[in-house]
């Protein structure tokens, strides 16, 4: 049987949550005083949102085979992932066969190299990778996991992420993971009471049950060395997440030779590609890298960083990011558990991360899902119709939607 080419390449966007999960109405914790970079301005301590973390919105990639198959993905990026999708990537989509995802990569990320590498273009190519995987899985009838390899184990097991690790330990999750609240120019009275929330969700699930304080980017190594000390021999926190701006590798390096023995270092959801991740690697940056499947170049990419990580004895738990991160979780050995980013409101109900856009997002139960939930063809997802899709640019007359 003669393998199926892309017919069209379309790039939607949508608004609400979802892909864009920052994209919340108020009073989200999402949004609740979070320690970020621009805390040292006063005007956008308080909220996220007043600084633009929400202004991009999901990116959809919908590609449709002559066959009638048509594969999808989301990831963040709104309009401006739309545009590069269509007048871009798009010419290197259309008319391939489903199968050459390796060189439709290829293309994309060195026809992009001088304008791109990391951010919103690599965010665009890995929307596109993923809707490649999940088109070449629906063409074959076969989950994704199995193109990657197939399961190593029989159930996913989940830390939560959120303001409540102790409703995440009394759901059966491994773990908790609290966004920082407080940075450095809060000074000491900010540390205080980011110790001291620590010390009241640590009273709440005892001793040994995983605490964790993801630091959004917000730290200098000073703050950091002290946080990770402190927070580690007193209360036992497991690990302390992307405490420096993505940027600073040499300040990584230093922080993890600082934080106490035992004590894990993680980092890496805004870093992009095998080039970002082997920088982290080769620099001692870190025990856990996090990449985000779609920032860092889709599953295609995935894959290289995984081996890379593997080869250096380091774990990958990829970044939120739903089934993009379950099928490749499933298949790896150095990816042994996954993270479930809590998107309701009081991050006090299990709801499906990338709500509402997608329907049969399978979500954990006692803090798991088995892997035969993930054996639906292709991602196992569908769009929800509900959600109204915008197709800002068209570079494909025939496939308008
Ligand atoms: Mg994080």
């Amino acid at each position: 049987m003669p393998m199926p080419t892309i017919a069209h390449i379309r790039a939607l966007t949508l608004r609400g949550g979802g892909a864009d999960y920052h994209d919340q109405d108020a009073g989200h914790w999402i949004d609740e005083h979070i320690s970020t970079p621009m805390a040292r301005y006063p005007e956008y301590r308080k909220s996220r949102k007043s600084f633009g973390l929400d202004v991009l919105g999901t990116l959809v990639v919908e590609l449709e085979a002559s066959d009638g198959t048509v594969g999808f993905a989301l990831t963040t990026g709104g309009d401006l992932g739309c545009w590069i999708v269509e007048n871009h990537l798009a010419r290197f989509v259309r008319g391939q066969k489903v199968t050459d995802i390796e060189k439709i990569w290829d293309q994309m990320f060195h026809a992009t190299l001088h304008y791109g590498r990391k951010g919103i273009v690599l965010n665009a190519i890995s929307g596109v990778d993923l809707a490649l995987w999940d088109l070449l899985a629906k063409v074959r009838g076969e989950p994704v996991h199995a193109l990657l390899g197939g399961p190593v184990r029989d159930e996913l097991s989940f830390y939560m992420t959120g303001t409540r690790p102790d409703f995440a330990q009394q759901q059966g999750f491994i773990g908790g993971k609290l966004p920082l609240h407080h940075g450095p120019a809060e000074r000491e009275e900010g540390l205080r009471k980011n110790l001291q929330l620590l010390a009241d969700m640590r009273q709440k699930c005892g001793k040994d049950f995983w605490l964790m304080y993801d630091c959004w980017m917000s730290l200098d190594l000073e703050y950091a060395t002290r946080l990770a000390k402190t927070a580690h021999e007193e209360f036992g926190l497991k690990w302390i997440e992307e405490a420096l701006p993505p940027d600073d590798y040499w300040g990584y390096a230093e922080l993890r030779r600082n934080v106490p023995r035992g004590m894990l270092v993680a980092t890496g959801e805004h870093e992009a590609t095998r080039w970002g991740f082997r920088m982290l690697l080769e620099m001692e940056c870190c025990d856990i890298l996090q990449p985000d499947v779609g920032w860092c170049g889709g599953i295609t990419e995935l894959l290289k960083i995984s081996a890379l990580a593997d080869a250096h004895g380091k774990l990958v738990v990829p970044h939120g990011s739903s089934v993009y991160s379950y099928h490749f979780v499933i298949t790896r050995h150095n990816s042994p558990f996954a993270e479930f980013l809590n998107m309701s409101p009081g991050a006090d109900e299990i709801v499906p991360m990338f709500h509402p856009q997608l329907l049969d997002e399978p979500v954990p139960v006692n803090g798991r899902i088995p892997a035969s939930a993930l054996d639906r063809p292709g991602f196992g997802v569908r769009l929800n119709p509900q959600c109204r899709l915008h197709r800002p640019f068209s570079s494909d007359s025939t496939g308008a939607r």
